[in-house]
Protein backbone atom coordinates (compact mmCIF):
# COMPACT_ATOMS: atom_id res chain seq x y z
CA UNK A 1 0.00 0.00 0.00
CA UNK A 2 3.57 2.23 0.47
CA UNK A 3 3.68 1.78 -3.15
CA UNK A 4 2.48 4.77 -5.79
CA UNK A 5 -1.12 4.01 -7.08
CA UNK A 6 -1.68 4.25 -11.28
CA UNK A 7 -3.04 7.17 -12.37
CA UNK A 8 -7.02 7.70 -12.78
CA UNK A 9 -8.06 7.69 -16.32
CA UNK A 10 -11.98 7.85 -16.56
CA UNK A 11 -13.00 4.92 -19.46
CA UNK A 12 -14.25 5.80 -22.41
CA UNK A 13 -18.01 4.32 -23.97
CA UNK A 14 -18.33 1.98 -26.65
CA UNK A 15 -19.17 2.81 -30.14
CA UNK A 16 -22.50 1.90 -31.81
CA UNK A 17 -23.67 1.38 -35.27
CA UNK A 18 -25.24 5.11 -35.32
CA UNK A 19 -22.77 6.60 -32.89
CA UNK A 20 -19.12 7.03 -32.04
CA UNK A 21 -17.94 6.42 -28.48
CA UNK A 22 -16.59 8.46 -26.37
CA UNK A 23 -12.03 8.21 -26.30
CA UNK A 24 -11.03 8.13 -22.67
CA UNK A 25 -10.02 10.65 -20.32
CA UNK A 26 -6.11 10.89 -21.25
CA UNK A 27 -6.50 10.00 -25.16
CA UNK A 28 -4.67 12.12 -27.63
CA UNK A 29 -7.73 12.12 -30.32
CA UNK A 30 -6.67 12.17 -33.82
CA UNK A 31 -9.96 12.62 -35.73
CA UNK A 32 -13.48 12.94 -34.12
CA UNK A 33 -15.74 13.57 -36.97
CA UNK A 34 -14.92 17.56 -36.65
CA UNK A 35 -13.38 19.49 -39.57
CA UNK A 36 -11.44 20.95 -37.17
CA UNK A 37 -9.89 17.70 -36.51
CA UNK A 38 -8.63 17.22 -40.59
CA UNK A 39 -5.93 19.94 -39.41
CA UNK A 40 -4.11 17.48 -37.64
CA UNK A 41 -3.07 15.72 -40.85
CA UNK A 42 -1.72 16.32 -44.21
CA UNK A 43 -1.33 14.83 -47.44
CA UNK A 44 1.87 12.30 -47.28
CA UNK A 45 4.10 14.42 -49.58
CA UNK A 46 7.78 15.35 -49.18
CA UNK A 47 6.17 19.06 -49.33
CA UNK A 48 3.88 19.02 -46.76
CA UNK A 49 0.15 20.16 -48.34
CA UNK A 50 -3.29 19.82 -46.87
CA UNK A 51 -5.00 16.60 -47.24
CA UNK A 52 -7.45 15.76 -50.11
CA UNK A 53 -9.33 13.14 -48.07
CA UNK A 54 -13.13 15.05 -46.93
CA UNK A 55 -14.38 15.14 -44.03
CA UNK A 56 -18.73 13.87 -44.72
CA UNK A 57 -20.98 13.09 -42.35
CA UNK A 58 -18.55 13.04 -39.21
CA UNK A 59 -16.91 10.84 -41.23
CA UNK A 60 -13.14 10.79 -42.59
CA UNK A 61 -13.40 9.87 -45.88
CA UNK A 62 -10.62 8.74 -48.58
CA UNK A 63 -10.74 10.37 -51.81
CA UNK A 64 -8.77 7.93 -54.59
CA UNK A 65 -6.00 9.07 -56.47
CA UNK A 66 -5.22 11.90 -53.42
CA UNK A 67 -2.60 9.66 -51.79
CA UNK A 68 -1.59 8.32 -48.11
CA UNK A 69 -2.62 11.24 -45.28
CA UNK A 70 -0.63 11.05 -42.03
CA UNK A 71 -0.92 12.87 -38.94
CA UNK A 72 1.33 16.29 -38.61
CA UNK A 73 1.86 14.76 -34.41
CA UNK A 74 4.39 12.48 -34.40
CA UNK A 75 4.58 8.39 -31.91
CA UNK A 76 5.71 5.49 -31.40
CA UNK A 77 4.49 2.95 -28.55
CA UNK A 78 0.88 3.22 -28.13
CA UNK A 79 -2.61 2.28 -27.76
CA UNK A 80 -4.27 2.94 -30.95
CA UNK A 81 -8.06 3.15 -31.74
CA UNK A 82 -9.92 3.32 -35.34
CA UNK A 83 -12.72 2.51 -36.33
CA UNK A 84 -13.09 2.45 -40.54
CA UNK A 85 -16.14 0.92 -43.06
CA UNK A 86 -15.67 -0.04 -46.33
CA UNK A 87 -17.77 1.34 -48.81
CA UNK A 88 -21.44 -0.50 -48.92
CA UNK A 89 -21.11 -1.02 -52.50
CA UNK A 90 -19.61 -3.72 -53.32
CA UNK A 91 -17.12 -3.50 -56.08
CA UNK A 92 -14.07 -5.24 -57.02
CA UNK A 93 -12.67 -8.62 -55.34
CA UNK A 94 -9.72 -9.37 -53.09
CA UNK A 95 -7.24 -6.54 -52.24
CA UNK A 96 -9.35 -4.56 -54.73
CA UNK A 97 -12.48 -4.50 -52.28
CA UNK A 98 -12.26 -1.51 -49.52
CA UNK A 99 -8.82 -1.54 -49.18
CA UNK A 100 -7.18 1.39 -47.18
CA UNK A 101 -4.61 0.28 -44.34
CA UNK A 102 -2.94 2.20 -40.71
CA UNK A 103 0.35 2.41 -41.11
CA UNK A 104 2.06 2.51 -37.46
CA UNK A 105 5.25 4.95 -37.69
CA UNK A 106 4.53 5.16 -41.05
CA UNK A 107 5.95 1.90 -41.65
CA UNK A 108 4.27 -0.88 -40.65
CA UNK A 109 0.62 -1.77 -42.05
CA UNK A 110 -2.10 -3.15 -40.08
CA UNK A 111 -4.16 -4.21 -43.06
CA UNK A 112 -7.98 -2.39 -43.92
CA UNK A 113 -9.69 -4.62 -46.32
CA UNK A 114 -13.50 -5.37 -46.88
CA UNK A 115 -12.72 -9.15 -46.34
CA UNK A 116 -16.66 -10.14 -45.98
CA UNK A 117 -17.05 -12.89 -48.04
CA UNK A 118 -13.74 -12.06 -49.99
CA UNK A 119 -11.07 -13.99 -49.70
CA UNK A 120 -7.39 -12.96 -50.70
CA UNK A 121 -3.76 -14.12 -49.33
CA UNK A 122 -3.60 -14.59 -46.14
CA UNK A 123 -0.69 -12.12 -44.55
CA UNK A 124 -3.15 -9.21 -46.93
CA UNK A 125 -5.93 -10.23 -44.87
CA UNK A 126 -8.52 -7.31 -42.45
CA UNK A 127 -6.47 -7.61 -39.27
CA UNK A 128 -3.27 -8.68 -40.85
CA UNK A 129 0.20 -7.33 -40.25
CA UNK A 130 0.99 -6.76 -44.12
CA UNK A 131 3.03 -9.08 -45.23
CA UNK A 132 4.54 -10.57 -42.07
CA UNK A 133 1.60 -12.63 -40.43
CA UNK A 134 -2.16 -13.35 -41.44
CA UNK A 135 -4.78 -11.95 -38.27
CA UNK A 136 -5.96 -15.26 -35.95
CA UNK A 137 -9.79 -14.84 -37.38
CA UNK A 138 -11.71 -13.04 -39.85
CA UNK A 139 -14.14 -11.10 -37.67
CA UNK A 140 -15.21 -8.31 -39.82
CA UNK A 141 -18.92 -6.83 -39.61
CA UNK A 142 -20.62 -6.50 -43.80
CA UNK A 143 -19.18 -3.83 -45.80
CA UNK A 144 -20.44 -0.27 -44.90
CA UNK A 145 -20.84 -1.43 -41.60
CA UNK A 146 -18.34 -0.37 -38.77
CA UNK A 147 -15.38 -1.76 -37.64
CA UNK A 148 -13.00 -1.17 -34.81
CA UNK A 149 -9.69 -1.70 -34.78
CA UNK A 150 -8.04 -1.49 -31.07
CA UNK A 151 -4.11 -1.88 -31.38
CA UNK A 152 -1.31 -2.29 -28.88
CA UNK A 153 1.88 -1.21 -30.66
CA UNK A 154 5.48 -1.27 -29.62
CA UNK A 155 8.41 -0.08 -31.52
CA UNK A 156 11.66 -2.25 -31.79
CA UNK A 157 13.87 -1.12 -29.52
CA UNK A 158 17.96 -1.66 -30.88
CA UNK A 159 20.81 -0.36 -28.46
CA UNK A 160 24.89 -0.21 -30.46
CA UNK A 161 23.77 -2.67 -32.72
CA UNK A 162 21.70 -5.02 -31.30
CA UNK A 163 18.35 -5.80 -31.30
CA UNK A 164 16.56 -5.77 -27.56
CA UNK A 165 12.98 -5.89 -28.35
CA UNK A 166 11.77 -6.64 -32.10
CA UNK A 167 8.74 -4.37 -31.42
CA UNK A 168 5.38 -6.38 -31.85
CA UNK A 169 1.26 -5.74 -32.57
CA UNK A 170 -1.32 -6.76 -30.21
CA UNK A 171 -4.66 -6.21 -32.74
CA UNK A 172 -8.04 -6.82 -31.87
CA UNK A 173 -10.76 -6.69 -34.60
CA UNK A 174 -14.52 -5.74 -33.54
CA UNK A 175 -13.32 -7.15 -29.89
CA UNK A 176 -11.89 -10.52 -31.53
CA UNK A 177 -7.56 -11.16 -30.73
CA UNK A 178 -6.34 -11.64 -34.14
CA UNK A 179 -2.79 -10.08 -33.35
CA UNK A 180 -1.36 -11.05 -30.45
CA UNK A 181 2.41 -9.91 -29.44
CA UNK A 182 3.48 -10.30 -33.19
CA UNK A 183 6.77 -9.48 -33.74
CA UNK A 184 7.80 -6.58 -36.58
CA UNK A 185 10.14 -8.04 -38.39
CA UNK A 186 11.41 -5.30 -39.76
CA UNK A 187 8.37 -4.18 -40.77
CA UNK A 188 6.18 -5.82 -43.58
CA UNK A 189 5.65 -5.21 -47.20
CA UNK A 190 4.71 -6.38 -50.35
CA UNK A 191 5.63 -9.95 -52.19
CA UNK A 192 8.57 -10.00 -49.41
CA UNK A 193 9.59 -10.39 -46.43
CA UNK A 194 12.04 -7.90 -44.08
CA UNK A 195 14.24 -8.30 -41.77
CA UNK A 196 14.71 -6.66 -38.56
CA UNK A 197 16.25 -3.49 -38.63
CA UNK A 198 16.17 -0.33 -36.02
CA UNK A 199 12.98 2.08 -37.18
CA UNK A 200 12.81 5.69 -35.68
CA UNK A 201 11.44 6.78 -32.21
CA UNK A 202 8.24 8.10 -33.77
CA UNK A 203 6.74 8.52 -36.74
CA UNK A 204 3.19 9.92 -38.29
CA UNK A 205 0.18 7.61 -38.39
CA UNK A 206 -0.49 6.77 -42.05
CA UNK A 207 -3.61 6.38 -43.65
CA UNK A 208 -3.50 4.47 -46.84
CA UNK A 209 -4.96 5.52 -50.20
CA UNK A 210 -5.67 2.18 -52.27
CA UNK A 211 -8.11 3.59 -54.52
CA UNK A 212 -11.05 2.37 -52.41
CA UNK A 213 -13.22 5.23 -50.52
CA UNK A 214 -12.94 3.61 -46.99
CA UNK A 215 -14.53 5.84 -44.79
CA UNK A 216 -12.51 6.55 -41.22
CA UNK A 217 -14.26 8.05 -37.58
CA UNK A 218 -12.94 7.54 -33.73
CA UNK A 219 -9.20 8.15 -33.86
CA UNK A 220 -7.18 8.15 -30.97
CA UNK A 221 -4.28 7.16 -29.26
CA UNK A 222 -2.93 6.52 -25.77
CA UNK A 223 1.19 6.76 -25.18
CA UNK A 224 2.49 3.57 -23.22
CA UNK A 225 4.87 3.74 -20.61
CA UNK A 226 8.32 2.90 -21.66
CA UNK A 227 9.87 -0.76 -21.31
CA UNK A 228 12.57 -1.83 -19.18
CA UNK A 229 14.57 -2.41 -21.91
CA UNK A 230 14.18 1.49 -23.50
CA UNK A 231 15.03 2.93 -19.43
CA UNK A 232 11.23 2.49 -18.14
CA UNK A 233 9.86 0.08 -15.97
CA UNK A 234 7.09 -1.01 -17.62
CA UNK A 235 4.68 0.34 -14.59
CA UNK A 236 2.87 4.41 -13.48
CA UNK A 237 6.06 6.01 -12.45
CA UNK A 238 9.90 5.62 -13.83
CA UNK A 239 12.45 4.05 -11.55
CA UNK A 240 13.88 7.84 -10.62
CA UNK A 241 10.55 8.60 -9.02
CA UNK A 242 9.85 5.42 -7.21
CA UNK A 243 13.77 5.39 -5.65
CA UNK A 244 12.36 9.20 -4.57
CA UNK A 245 9.38 7.57 -3.68
CA UNK A 246 11.14 5.14 -1.46
CA UNK A 247 13.21 7.28 -0.04
CA UNK A 248 10.30 9.75 1.10
CA UNK A 249 8.20 6.63 2.79
CA UNK A 250 11.62 5.64 4.46
CA UNK A 251 11.61 9.20 6.44
CA UNK A 252 8.43 9.19 6.86
CA UNK A 253 8.60 5.78 8.63
CA UNK A 254 11.51 6.95 10.73
CA UNK A 255 9.99 10.35 11.63
CA UNK A 256 6.47 7.44 13.43
CA UNK A 257 9.28 5.59 14.81
CA UNK A 258 10.96 8.61 16.51
CA UNK A 259 7.36 9.01 17.98
CA UNK A 260 6.93 5.65 19.37
CA UNK A 261 8.50 3.61 22.50
CA UNK A 262 9.71 -0.03 22.47
CA UNK A 263 8.30 -2.57 20.54
CA UNK A 264 6.31 -0.84 18.54
CA UNK A 265 9.31 1.50 18.17
CA UNK A 266 11.63 -0.88 16.74
CA UNK A 267 9.31 -2.74 14.23
CA UNK A 268 8.66 0.75 12.34
CA UNK A 269 12.61 0.90 12.16
CA UNK A 270 12.77 -2.09 10.91
CA UNK A 271 10.26 -1.67 8.34
CA UNK A 272 11.56 1.21 7.14
CA UNK A 273 15.10 -0.51 6.36
CA UNK A 274 12.94 -2.45 3.32
CA UNK A 275 12.69 1.41 1.59
CA UNK A 276 16.47 2.72 2.82
CA UNK A 277 19.24 1.25 4.98
CA UNK A 278 20.09 3.92 6.94
CA UNK A 279 23.37 3.34 8.64
CA UNK A 280 22.00 4.94 11.98
CA UNK A 281 18.70 3.34 11.48
CA UNK A 282 20.26 -0.14 11.29
CA UNK A 283 22.63 0.17 13.94
CA UNK A 284 19.70 1.52 16.36
CA UNK A 285 17.53 -1.84 14.97
CA UNK A 286 20.18 -3.95 15.58
CA UNK A 287 20.62 -2.92 18.85
CA UNK A 288 16.82 -2.61 19.63
CA UNK A 289 16.79 -6.76 18.38
CA UNK A 290 19.63 -7.10 20.78
CA UNK A 291 17.94 -5.55 23.73
CA UNK A 292 14.25 -7.28 22.94
CA UNK A 293 16.36 -10.69 22.96
CA UNK A 294 17.83 -9.79 26.55
CA UNK A 295 14.64 -8.69 27.83
CA UNK A 296 13.01 -11.80 26.56
CA UNK A 297 15.34 -13.82 27.76
CA UNK A 298 14.35 -12.94 31.10
CA UNK A 299 10.69 -13.88 31.19
CA UNK A 300 9.50 -17.09 33.38
CA UNK A 301 8.72 -20.49 31.55
CA UNK A 302 5.66 -20.29 32.91
CA UNK A 303 4.91 -16.49 31.36
CA UNK A 304 6.66 -18.00 27.87
CA UNK A 305 3.05 -19.16 26.43
CA UNK A 306 1.73 -15.75 26.59
CA UNK A 307 4.73 -14.19 24.53
CA UNK A 308 4.20 -16.78 21.26
CA UNK A 309 2.50 -14.64 18.99
CA UNK A 310 5.20 -11.63 19.28
CA UNK A 311 8.30 -13.89 19.56
CA UNK A 312 7.08 -15.67 16.09
CA UNK A 313 6.40 -11.80 14.74
CA UNK A 314 9.72 -10.85 15.94
CA UNK A 315 11.14 -13.89 14.27
CA UNK A 316 9.75 -13.12 10.90
CA UNK A 317 10.61 -9.69 10.63
CA UNK A 318 14.36 -10.27 11.59
CA UNK A 319 14.49 -13.16 8.97
CA UNK A 320 12.92 -11.67 6.27
CA UNK A 321 15.41 -8.70 6.78
CA UNK A 322 18.39 -10.84 6.74
CA UNK A 323 17.20 -12.86 3.72
CA UNK A 324 17.18 -9.61 1.71
CA UNK A 325 19.77 -8.46 3.50
CA UNK A 326 18.86 -5.49 5.15
CA UNK A 327 20.51 -6.65 8.12
CA UNK A 328 23.73 -8.57 7.67
CA UNK A 329 24.15 -12.26 8.21
CA UNK A 330 24.99 -14.61 11.62
CA UNK A 331 23.35 -11.85 13.60
CA UNK A 332 23.64 -13.52 17.29
CA UNK A 333 20.11 -12.68 17.71
CA UNK A 334 18.72 -14.33 14.98
CA UNK A 335 20.26 -17.59 16.82
CA UNK A 336 18.51 -16.68 20.11
CA UNK A 337 15.20 -16.62 18.99
CA UNK A 338 15.43 -19.49 16.75
CA UNK A 339 16.44 -21.34 20.22
CA UNK A 340 13.59 -19.59 22.26
CA UNK A 341 11.14 -20.80 19.45
CA UNK A 342 12.65 -24.29 19.55
CA UNK A 343 12.82 -24.61 23.47
CA UNK A 344 9.37 -23.66 23.48
CA UNK A 345 7.96 -26.24 21.27
CA UNK A 346 6.37 -23.71 18.64
CA UNK A 347 7.84 -24.85 15.61
CA UNK A 348 10.90 -26.97 14.60
MG1 LIG B 1 -3.94 -1.80 -47.48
Amino acid sequence: MNRPQPPLVTPGTFSTAEQPGRPPSDAIVLFDGTPATLDKWEADKNVPEPTKWVVKDGTLQCVPGSGYIRTKEQFGDCQLHVEWAAPSKVEGNSQGRGNSGIFLMGQTEVQVLDNFNNPTYADGFAGSVYGVNPPYANALHAPGEWQVYDIIFRRPIFKDGKMLDSGHFTVLMNGVVVQEATPLEGGGGHMGRSSDHPLLDKGPLKLQDHGNPVRYRNIWYRPLPARAVDGGDMGVVPTEAATAKKLEIAKNIRNDAAKLEGRAKLLRQMESLCYEVDAATRKEAEAGIAAWVSAMQQVPAAEMPGKKREVLQMRGAVDYLIRFKFLPEGLAAQAAIDKMVKDNGWKK
